[in-house]
């Protein structure tokens, strides 16, 4: 057993995987040979994609900021990644204690870190389970331990739709979430494009990842927005959703758009 709670033959060390890359990317240490190679692929092929990573996280943390001031008071994370500083909790829970917080992922190596390191509480819960089955999720005990469907929820699909192909119908995988969750409720949404260079290479790299790479246009991502009131700026390249700071250099390339809406 790894001091993680893995045996080492359960670690599959031979192919990518999506959260290791990115987890590389964001300059964190919970990555492989394979991914460290894979994210340096990435980074020849789409040579923005580590500031895209950190501007991605950033509107993360703005984002979280702002539905939290608006009075929410849950957040159900799907795609939560390796856990990374600050993560979703600590930056929910300085704005406002009491928030309630399920964290879903369908890699167990996520689950197990998260387990590890975030420690599951009365006020959190850590889930295993998949973007494509949103039935499993909304219907899991563990989120609803925590997560009360009667009140307004943050739903966080950050960086996770674009590894769903379109025979997976990411659309009504997020009309099914929004069914779930009452008015009042948010979504805060990210994805990857190639709408502002041609990312054909990027997309390659994840050819032998867990998962594939499905960059989306614009339109086809506002579209995941269908019954929710996207807010001010709409959906706008990371960097320039709301800032708080000048939005780092080479901002305009940055493939990565996302946007927060409410459910009226
Ligand atoms: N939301 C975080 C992490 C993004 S990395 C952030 O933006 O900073 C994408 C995460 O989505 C990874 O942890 C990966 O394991 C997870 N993921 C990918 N496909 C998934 C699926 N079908 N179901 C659940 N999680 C998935």
């Amino acid at each position: 057993m790894t001091q993680n709670g893995f045996r080492a033959e359960e670690i599959d060390t031979s192919r990518p995987h999506p959260a290791r890359i990115y987890d590389y990317l964001l300059g964190g240490k919970d990555n492989y040979e394979v991914d460290r190679e894979a994210g340096n692929q990435l980074a020849f092929a789409a040579p923005e994609v580590r500031i895209g990573v950190r501007a991605n996280r950033a509107f993360l943390q703005r984002a979280v900021r702002y539905v939290i001031g608006s009075g929410v008071r849950q957040i159900l994370d799907v795609g939560t990644g390796l856990p990374t500083s600050p993560n979703v909790h600590e930056i929910a829970q300085e704005v406002a204690p009491d928030v309630r917080i399920a964290y879903v992922d369908n890699d167990p190596i996520v689950n197990t870190y998260a387990n590890a390191l975030l420690s599951p509480s009365g006020a959190t819960s850590i889930v295993l389970a998949d973007l494509r089955d949103p039935r499993a999720i909304v219907d899991h005990p563990e989120v609803r331990r925590v997560i009360d469907f009667g009140e307004p929820v943050a739903l966080l699909l950050v960086a996770i739709l674009h590894f769903l192909t379109e025979a997976e119908r990411p659309e009504q995988v997020v009309a099914t979430l929004r069914d779930a969750l009452p008015a009042g409720s948010f979504l805060v949404l990210s994805h990857a494009t190639g709408d502002f260079a041609d990312r054909t290479e990027a997309q390659a790299v994840y050819k032998n990842a867990t998962a594939t790479l499905n960059l989306r246009s614009h339109a086809q991502i506002e579209r995941f927005f269908d019954g929710f009131e996207l807010l001010e700026p709409g959906l706008a390249q990371v960097p320039f959703w709301r800032p708080d700071t000048q939005p780092p250099a080479r901002s305009r390339e940055i493939g990565f758009y996302g946007g927060v809406a409410r459910k009226t």
